[in-house]
């Protein structure tokens, strides 16, 4: 795809660490869902939503419409019709008849807490996982950490279902879904080259199943974040992956998946992703690339993986960090950017892709960023939805050390304690 008429704008922080960029751009890649008319699930629900208006010389720039309405206090609370199918129009596409037809949203009782885990998602694979620097049993010491030290009890914890081959088919093609049947192509896509030799039926059962029940979780935690207001799912956040590619680690788009199921099934259309990994989420910016529902805000290091130089064109708002950030400029970084989106686009479900690979001697991440400064960005995130009223999900994403699951583990704790989210015997 060409981007003849791309341009950016933007200006230096005081200390010239990092930049604030507002994107226009051109022409945009589909995805598969492309065919989903836009504003359908708008029009239901009531909310004119956010439109692309076309300018003099083919640029393409993404307005947000101030008539997009903040959702009432209810939803922050408990919103007990939010899992109603929209209304299906006649010749829907098959798009929406595959989410219509998912068993992946769950209904779930009161008693349990809107975090989602399954001992599942915890890859052991023959010892190879050793050889990547990812903690692959991250999601269950997080949960372990909870459950041990008493702020929820594990039967509170929510199981999601496996994303099935149709789930997945919402956003990806045949074609890619088929190509990781080819253990190389796996092996490629979470960067360990001796997966290469592995069979393929056991590269299936002991690391695309547990990345399918991830993915099946960060799908049920956008139906979670609009009944309860918040939502975690202990694991997903795969953002470098695309409809049409894996990479990173990342085999499926969980995020456009989540997305994707949320405007048809949740009857919302504005949707703001605040990705906070160390690394720029190009899996979701190019899926996202021509859809003005979606607004995005990417703070990255500019100086690591994936330099995705087209995905960049797409993101609405970034906020590129230089290798060695620290953590007051980190957090100062953040402060602003969440005041210009505050201005920019008013979203009914915030998707939170909270990476702590921004951790100081992360060697992927590259940032400095300490373990109260990661803390304190998940709880300014948190914030800046509860005091808007809008439903928030967060998904765990990256995070390449051991002690990343302390960490997380740490600030949800944080967040149950200064009120933000309610656990264990909060739950009423
Ligand atoms: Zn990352």
């Amino acid at each position: 795809m060409q981007n003849t008429h791309s341009k950016t704008w933007g200006h230096r922080c005081a200390k010239g660490a990092a930049r604030h960029q507002f994107t226009t751009e051109s022409s945009r890649h589909r995805n598969r869902c492309s065919s989903l008319p836009p504003f359908r699930a708008t029009r239901a629900a009531g909310f004119p939503g956010r439109r692309r208006r076309r300018c003099a010389g083919a640029a393409t720039i993404r307005l947000v419409s101030n008539a997009t309405r903040a959702l009432s206090s209810s939803h922050w609370r408990r919103m007990a019709s939010s899992s109603s199918p929209a209304p299906v129009p006649a010749g829907e596409s098959l798009c929406q008849k595959r989410i219509l037809s998912s068993r992946l949203y769950l209904e779930v009782p009161p008693s349990k807490a809107p975090v989602i885990y399954s001992p599942a998602y915890d890859i052991s694979f023959l010892g190879l996982e050793k050889l990547h620097p990812f903690d692959s049993a991250k999601w269950g010491r997080i949960c372990r950490y909870l459950t041990r030290e008493g702020h929820l009890e594990k039967k509170q914890l929510v199981e999601p279902l496996e994303a099935c081959k149709e789930d997945l088919l919402v956003v990806h093609t045949e074609e890619y879904l088929k190509s990781l049947k080819c253990s190389f192509r796996v092996a490629n896509i979470v960067e360990v080259p001796p997966v290469s030799l592995v069979p393929n039926w056991i590269v299936q059962k002991k690391l695309l199943y547990p990345f399918r029940k991830q993915v099946g979780g960060s799908i049920l935690s956008a139906k979670l974040a609009l009944e309860r207001g918040w939502a975690i799912n202990v694991g997903g956040g795969f953002h470098h992956c695309s409809a049409q590619e894996g990479g990173g680690f990342c085999a499926y788009a969980d995020i456009s998946l989540c997305i994707q199921f949320a405007f048809v099934r949740l009857n919302i259309s504005s949707v703001l992703i605040i990705d906070l990994d160390a690394h720029q989420g190009n899996g979701h910016e190019k899926d996202f690339a021509h859809d003005g529902r979606v607004y995005i805000l990417d703070m990255y290091n500019a100086g690591i993986y994936p330099f995705d130089f087209t995905a960049m064109q797409y993101i609405d708002q970034k906020v590129e960090l230089v290798s060695g950030t620290e953590t007051d400029e980190y957090l100062e970084q953040l402060d602003k950017a969440l005041e210009v989106s505050k201005s920019r686009f008013q979203p009914q479900l915030i998707v939170y892709n909270a990476g702590t690979d921004i951790l100081d001697g992360d060697p992927l991440g590259r940032l400095k960023i300490s373990p109260e400064g990661v803390v304190t960005r998940d709880e300014k995130v948190f914030r800046y939805a509860k005091d808007r009223n809008i439903p928030l999900l967060m998904l765990t994403s990256g995070g390449y050390m051991k002690s990343s699951a302390r960490v997380i583990a740490d600030s949800i704790i944080n967040l149950s304690n200064k009120n933000l989210i309610e656990l264990g015997s909060q739950l009423g």
